[in-house]
């Protein structure tokens, strides 16, 4: 399968089979913004709870949060979004589409705009003047749409980290080095959106901001990056699609002291070659809480008792978009294969991501099986694993189905389980069948999930 094809496919599928439509499709769509199906939220879902769990669950030393949306004005213009939270724009000027300068030149494979050929229409050099364009959404709080009233969508999750740094601190009594992390929705107004759910313009973050000492920042900062990569791996990324990429000292955003993005290799158009960001892992400094400390004229820093000092602490930030990693793991998932000469398309989901975890089918509607596979059915989600009933058509298509779906296991109940009380266990990427006691069947996929 060629690599542009993959995203297509990806649409295709996700329509399909229920993981995510077009939002508004009925009007013509919205630009840039997906809803996720019955399927689609479960598979988010579960990459959020697993985020969660690593994250906040599993450590004493971070804390969790759930910050509004909407926050002060000045909150904006501390974090220099206001100012400096701009792309370069240009417009073609044969065929008036617009674009973000530096992923027009990615795109396009060119050094400078000169040699830039339109990635829309084809033709060469034809740019206006690149142009600064905000990125934030402005909305109106109150009922008078005068300026007093501006507020923001907020544009990441962090932000609302820092402005409630000390009420954390306090109240889970932490110490530094501890973080904090939340999930939650962002929004920007792209100027280049596209390639399906890569880059939107609402979209859910993962973000988790680390207070450390300063002096203690680059030895945190690797162990940060050592520790996300890690945690991508467990979740069946393949480690050759995924790699580190450093900005280059001149390419640091303003906040930033040093700065690495974990880059997934989608293919197609996404980034550099097909290699598109998931993930940032930055060294902040004490840029943030230095700048909410002078715009609200509130003391921020931390006092350590220990060191019997007070100091505002640096900030190892870990930012990853739900939704370009919900891609990646359907990019990373996807496989045709062919099996006695058709084409089987298998959703490779690790089995602790697949929104499904068992299809159960009757081999026939008759003796029993259909009800027999009913009470299977119904054990498996009274024990909490998501199952699907399914008696409609040839077994075979009803194994496609599911393979299709991502859903890790398929159950038969046969005329031997009405004998002897055993069913058969299908593994999607294999499609061997084992035969075990039905008894054993909740324990065998608990372990495997
Ligand atoms: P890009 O260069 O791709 O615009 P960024 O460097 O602006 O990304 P950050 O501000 O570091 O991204 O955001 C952290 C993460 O949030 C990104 O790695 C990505 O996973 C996610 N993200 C950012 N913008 C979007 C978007 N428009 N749509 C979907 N996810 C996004």
């Amino acid at each position: 399968m060629a690599e542009h094809d993959l995203m297509e496919k990806l649409v295709s599928l996700s329509k399909r089979r229920g993981y995510v439509f077009q939002s508004s499709e009925i009007y013509g769509g919205t630009g840039s913004v997906w809803d996720y199906g019955p399927l689609g939220v479960e598979l988010k879902r579960n990459i959020k709870d697993a985020w969660w769990r690593t994250m906040v669950h599993q450590r004493d030393d971070i804390e969790g949060l759930d910050s509004s949306i909407l926050m002060h004005p000045r909150v904006w213009e501390a974090s220099g979004h206001v100012a400096e939270f701009t792309d370069p724009l240009v417009e073609c000027k044969n065929c008036h589409r617009r674009f973000r300068v530096d992923i027009l030149l990615a795109e396009a494979g060119a050094e400078n705009l000169e040699s830039a050929r339109c990635i829309s229409c084809g033709v060469s050099g034809q740019w206006t003047e690149p142009r600064q364009f905000n990125l934030m959404f402005k909305t109106f709080m109150g009922p008078a749409e005068d300026d007093a009233a501006v507020v923001y969508l907020r544009p990441e999750t962090a932000q609302g980290i820092y402005v409630n740094f000390l009420n954390v601190q306090t109240t889970a009594r932490q110490r530094v080095p501890f973080g904090i992390a939340q999930v939650g929705k962002a929004f920007r107004n792209e100027i280049t959106p596209g390639n399906f759910i890569f880059r939107t313009r609402e979209f859910e973050q993962m973000e988790m901001q680390f207070f450390v000492e300063p002096g203690t920042d680059d030895e945190w900062f690797e162990r940060w990056k050592e520790t996300r990569i890690q945690w991508l791996y467990s979740l069946g990324l393949d480690p050759a699609r995924l790699r580190f990429h450093a900005h280059a000292p001149d390419k640091l955003a303003h906040y930033a002291k040093a700065a690495f993005d974990i880059e997934f290799f989608f293919g197609g158009t996404i980034g550099d070659g097909g290699w598109g960001e998931i993930e940032g892992i930055h060294n902040r400094t004490d840029f943030d809480l230095g700048r909410h400390q002078e715009f609200s004229g509130k003391r921020l820093e931390y006092i350590d008792p220990v060191l019997q000092k007070r100091y505002l602490p640096y900030i190892i930030e870990t930012s990853i978009g739900a939704d370009r990693l919900t891609l990646a793991v359907l990019a990373n998932g996807y496989r045709e294969e062919e099996v006695e000469g058709e084409t089987r398309v298998v959703l490779g989901l690790h089995p602790s991501l697949a929104p499904l975890k068992v299809g159960v089918f009757p081999l026939v509607k008759k003796d029993g099986m259909a009800e027999k596979a009913m009470k299977v059915h119904e054990e498996l989600r009274a024990k909490g694993i998501p199952s699907f009933y399914d008696e409609s058509g040839a077994i075979g298509r009803r194994y496609r189905r599911q393979d299709e779906a991502g859903t890790p296991f398929g159950v038969t109940i046969d005329g031997e389980t009405m004998e002897t009380d055993s069913v058969t266990i299908r593994d999607r990427d294999t499609m061997r069948q084992e035969r075990i006691a039905l008894d054993q069947l909740v324990g065998y996929v608990r372990e495997r999930i």
